[in-house]
């Protein structure tokens, strides 16, 4: 039963339509908000205020105390609204169709490697502990012997980040000294990595050869002093492809930099060491491939296409890992014990035969047409035998669409790929976007020739669940306000 006063309460909660009159609500913060989000802002705090009254917890006197405005309402609207602008860290659905997407955390990771982290986190580890000899051990030590068998390298050292492995690099071997890059590999990479800015802040002298489009051995060669520490090659692209000649040349900067005493390092970027040709990445080098032609520093990231956490990787001949472990910059950039267990647990998938459905990164490129078909209609019929919405304003379609493995702004290798398009007879199609990334949890699309895509590629199948109820929801409610 209700009390008088209650229902006083009630009574007194103003309408949605009243409080959007409110003078108020013409100030700038709110009405530049679509008209939906405010509205959905108002009766999501009106109905925090009707719980609230309704609650037993709230006693007598609090409730006759109790004031209520528009301007009350609204000014808890829009805290409201800022709590969502700053919200926390979350799960995010992607269906952007970009699989190593910086902004949404590059590669996710495969659970075996959660499950080497958690215990890192929970437990003490014998991280630096030689369990034989009941000493002092080596950090990193297991996943260093994972590395070299990946690789066939001979050493492996693995820090904060791959920025920070050539940062790491070029200072343990070239400070004070030249480094002598191709000016078409000068690049710059997510948006903050700079190759003159790291040479920089490394302490190395940078000496730009060849032209933007060519460089020759030549180049390379006239521009040696005995000021010269090093040759740095560079990927121009995490997974640029075009005109990818540098494997036939590789071995004559190899030759040319042993002729001159100088260390031969490539910055490899995305650092592939399963095989991706069957699947149509087939011009990305594997990492054991530039290991052969005796290049001798390679770096690479441990999110990208390894599909491990972040991480950066330098592999390496005996005799440089030794000057890098001593350098004082490699304490300062060393990777964490969750890093180290995550990276081990990625890295020992590599050796069991179904590693490209183990790692996620790596099942997301190599998903077949097939599998994203079912996904697809699984959608689809889950929808269309829904009652919430009839197809008179929205259409639902499966189409053809390309995939990217991921990177930054240069021409990008695509994988061709099926997402599931929405389009509406109002158009609005920035709407549907909006309402499908403002919801719990966010489900991130993208517009394309006025229709909102889902890659069917970069959701996993366990999000398939929570985009059926989330699509249920929005279209639902599409069809009810078309009016
Ligand atoms: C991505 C990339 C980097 C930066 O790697 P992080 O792990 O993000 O620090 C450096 N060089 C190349 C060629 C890259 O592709």
């Amino acid at each position: 039963m209700l009390s008088e006063l209650q229902t006083a309460c009630l009574r007194s909660i103003p309408s949605v339509e009243s409080i959007l009159q409110h003078e108020m609500a013409k100030e700038e913060r709110f009405s530049r908000l679509p008209r939906w989000v405010l509205v959905e802002g108002i009766r999501q705090v009106l109905d925090l205020k009707r719980k609230w009254i309704l609650s037993p917890q709230t006693n007598r006197q609090e409730l006759e105390e109790w004031q209520i405005s528009a301007s009350l309402i609204l000014d808890e609207v829009d805290r409201y609204l800022q709590k969502i602008r700053q919200a926390e860290l979350g799960r995010v659905i992607n269906a952007t169709g970009i699989i190593l997407h910086t902004n949404l955390g590059r590669a996710v990771l495969a659970s075996e490697a959660m499950e080497k982290m958690t215990l890192a986190a929970r437990c003490f580890t014998n991280l630096e502990f030689d369990l034989i000899t009941g000493t002092r051990g080596k950090r990193g030590e297991a996943v260093t012997r994972l590395l070299c068998h990946l690789s066939g390298a001979q050493d492996a050292l693995v820090v904060n980040n791959n920025a920070a492995a050539v940062l790491l690099v070029l200072n343990t071997l070239a400070e004070g000294r030249q480094v002598i890059v191709s000016r078409g590999e000068l690049v710059e990479i997510g948006g903050s990595f700079r190759v003159p800015e790291i040479m920089k802040k490394g302490g190395v002298r940078l000496v730009e050869v060849g032209t933007t489009n060519k460089t020759r051995l030549d180049d390379y060669r006239q521009a040696i002093t005995s000021e010269s520490a090093a040759i740095l090659k560079v990927h121009p692209s995490n997974f640029q492809i075009v005109g990818f000649s540098e494997e036939a040349n590789l071995p004559e900067l190899v030759h040319l930099g042993q002729e001159h005493g100088l260390v031969v390092i490539y910055d490899l970027g995305s650092g592939m060491l399963a095989d991706l040709a069957p699947y149509g990445l087939s011009r990305e080098p594997l990492v054991s491939r530039i290991v052969q032609q005796g290049v001798d520093i390679i770096t690479f990231s441990g999110d990208k296409l390894l599909g491990g956490p972040q991480a950066g990787i330098i592999l390496c001949r005996p005799k440089y890992g030794r000057l890098l472990r001593q350098n004082p910059l490699a304490r300062a950039v060393r990777a964490d014990k969750m890093t180290l267990a995550a990276l081990e647990g990625t890295l020992r998938l590599y050796s069991e035969p179904d590693v490209f459905d183990r790692i996620p990164t790596l099942r997301m490129i190599t998903a077949s047409r097939q599998h994203l078909e079912e996904r697809g209609r699984q959608i689809m019929e889950a929808l269309t035998l829904s009652s919430g919405w009839s197809s008179d304003t929205i259409s639902l379609e499966i189409v053809e669409d390309e995939a990217q493995v991921g990177g930054g702004s240069f021409p990008q290798q695509t994988i061709p790929s099926l997402s599931l398009a929405i389009s509406s007879t109002r158009g609005e199609v920035n709407q549907l976007e909006e309402r499908f990334r403002l919801r719990q949890p966010p489900i991130l699309g993208r517009i394309n020739q006025g229709r909102f895509l889902l890659s069917l590629r970069t959701i996993q199948d366990e999000d398939i669940a929570e985009i059926i109820r989330a699509a249920k929801e929005i279209l639902g409610q599409w069809e009810r306000s078309k009016e």
